[in-house]
């Protein structure tokens, strides 16, 4: 980087260790005010005041190489800074070099958190090489971003893709919306896999057929990096997955010698590169799980940096019980945590998400590493979200569904013939209250 002075005024800043140029002449000062993260990442970088306004956010952005010592993170700081370099000069390693493209002039987002800032982005070959302001910088090819926003490609938590992805590894239903990383495995995995559970998949295939050349999880990565992916793809290791190896689809806790045989799956998946443990407690066989067990496993994957993370086993009637079970995960497994999709499902139940965030931002404050995620949809509940006893129930109706499919099965036709589960609210479809209301359509599913 290019060598960027700064004197330290406050005792605070003393705590900020970086690059000095002592003998540099200098050419502007401004004063900042910045929040250090956890992680030691400087966020929320605002200028309160600069002797020039080419001295911008930007500029500080751009040169910001700071190692914040920990003990001194979770915190905001204000400091000043003194550029030794021209503006146009201050934002990158080499802000005369040339690259392939530049996009100039757009609002970027630069994934910090922090306000976005208008500058430029370099890249070269497939890299991003530069941000900032980069006037005197040239490339082959310049595109205007003006009023555009810029930002680094978005994360998928729940990626489908696993099996489209052997299909195309262009990733175009992805790549398209700006996602650039797609992490798999909800509850179950493209690995561990037996004899019966790879024999289960071939024969469960619809339009996409493949082959099921692998065994473990890490053998099914290293298969779509051999196939070609255009993302890049990372994994959990399910749960639900590991259970069904070991138990197939029985409704019982695992005795201590397979639970150890699970914990060794998780641990191998752990070791081939799986990003913790997942689980999906409304699938089958995830619903079987009790917490003891999900507890063991997690503890399997935390000596590995791997981090818990859950479709509970409640959204609805039951999602505060199903937020305490997944702390009461992270704390006994000392595990970090995430909250896939969280939500309250049912009218009933959406006045409870201010309780629910309490209770993270309370665990939080205990030292548990909780963190959730989200999508946005009004679709009804899935397939998945019918109670365990009516996964088999006989088709009640046939209509036109949404664009043309058509609906295989209605729930109110199912429901006369179901009684609720001795936990009402277990599932989401019945935490919807008005079953009538639901319908379970897919236009592939073979009945
Ligand atoms: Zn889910």
């Amino acid at each position: 980087m290019r060598l960027i002075s700064v004197t330290f005024l406050f005792v605070t800043a003393l705590l900020v260790s970086f690059v000095r140029a002592n003998q540099e002449q200098e050419l502007g000062r401004v004063l900042v005010e910045f929040y250090a993260d956890e992680g030691g990442k400087t966020s929320d970088i605002r200028v309160l005041e600069s002797t020039d306004p080419r001295y911008s956010e930007a500029a500080v952005k751009g040169v910001q190489k700071w190692t914040i010592d920990p003990k001194y993170r979770n915190q905001k700081w204000t400091m000043p800074i003194v550029f030794t370099v021209p503006p146009d000069e201050v934002t990158s390693d080499s802000a005369k070099g040339s690259y392939d493209v530049i996009l100039r002039h757009g609002t970027i987002y630069d994934g910090s958190g922090g306000r976005p800032f208008v500058g430029d982005v370099a890249l070269k070959a497939d890299r991003i090489a530069a941000v900032g302001t980069l006037g005197a910088a040239r490339a082959a090819r310049e595109i205007d971003a003006t009023g555009l926003a810029i930002a680094p490609g978005f994360i998928n938590m729940l990626s489908q893709s696993q099996t489209a992805l052997l299909q195309d590894g262009r990733s175009q239903g992805e790549i398209r919306q700006g996602v650039t990383l797609e992490v798999m495995g909800e509850g179950s995995s493209m690995g561990p896999l037996n004899a019966a559970m790879k024999a289960e998949m071939a024969a469960m295939q619809g339009d996409i057929k493949f082959p099921v050349t692998w065994t473990t999880l890490g053998e099914y990565l290293t298969h779509l990096e051999q196939l070609g992916v255009s993302c890049n793809v990372a994994s959990f290791v399910g749960a639900g997955g590991v259970r069904e190896h070991e138990l197939g689809k029985a409704n019982r806790a695992p005795t201590p010698a397979e639970l150890a045989r699970m914990q060794a799956l998780v641990r191998q998946a752990m070791e081939e590169g799986a990003m913790g443990l997942s689980t999906a407690l409304i699938y089958i066989p995830g619903v079987f799980a009790q917490t003891d067990e999900i507890i063991a496993l997690a503890r399997a994957a935390a000596p590995y940096g791997g981090r818990y993370i859950s479709h509970m086993r409640s959204e609805g009637n039951q999602l505060l019980q199903s937020l305490d079970e997944l702390i009461t995960i992270a704390r006994e497994a000392n595990i970090p945590a995430e909250v896939f999709h969280l939500k309250a499902a049912g009218a009933l139940n959406w006045p409870k998400l201010d309780q629910v965030i309490a209770r993270i931002e309370a665990a939080r404050k205990e030292g548990l590493a909780i963190t959730a995620d989200m999508y946005k949809t009004t679709r009804p509940p899935r397939p998945g979200s019918m109670p365990p006893c009516r996964r088999g129930c006989r088709r009640a109706a046939t209509r036109r569904g949404p664009r043309g499919s058509a609906i295989r099965r209605s729930a109110s036709g199912c429901a006369g013939k179901c009684a609720p589960p001795a936990t009402p609210g277990k599932t989401t479809f019945f935490s919807w209250g008005r079953p009538r209301r639901c319908c379970w359509w897919d236009s592939k599913t073979k009945n």
